[in-house]
């Protein structure tokens, strides 16, 4: 079954028919905060991130995650911005946003953009570029990849 994005780069970025869609976090942040949302995570996720930290899995629990009504999902703090995700680290990279457990983030930060939700229709692509400058920018990912890395969470 074809999908929208089996066509030649729709960003016309590349004139050798490759086909897919470009995608290169620029470190902006805007992901990762904004109005209170959700950063949900399985179990095994949670013992990754608890390791990544150096603390114990209760403590991960208690101190960087809340409740929610979609389940368990990590917490927020304020800034400037809205609600930033409790790992954003707004401070070591001058003017970057970088997340603080980049090597053991959950599979819906890993996952964007290529999202169930962006990829219903190139409108909805489209859409969610104005708010990620990282989209339609970069090495193009090609549509089985796409494919695989949207079927792995239902968002
Ligand atoms: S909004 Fe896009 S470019 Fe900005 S941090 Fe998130 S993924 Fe990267």
């Amino acid at each position: 079954m074809s999908d929208w994005f089996d066509q030649p780069d729709p960003t016309g970025k590349t004139d050798t028919g490759e086909r897919g869609l470009r995608f290169e976090c620029t470190m902006c942040g805007n992901c990762c905060t904004g109005p209170s949302g959700f950063v949900l995570f399985t179990d095994e996720e949670a013992d990754a991130m608890a390791a990544e930290i150096g603390v114990p899995r209760d403590r991960f629990i208690e101190r960087y995650t809340r409740e929610t009504s979609l389940g368990r999902s990590l917490a927020e703090k304020p800034s400037a911005f809205g609600q930033d995700c409790i790992f954003l680290d707004r401070d070591t990279l001058p003017g970057k946003a970088v997340c603080g457990l980049y090597g053991a983030r959950p599979t819906q930060c890993r996952t964007w953009p290529f999202w169930k939700s962006n990829l219903q229709t190139r409108r909805h692509w489209e859409r969610a570029s104005e708010g990620c400058p990282g989209m339609n920018q970069g090495p193009l990912t090609d549509p089985g990849t796409v494919r695989i890395t949207r079927d792995r969470l239902h968002i």
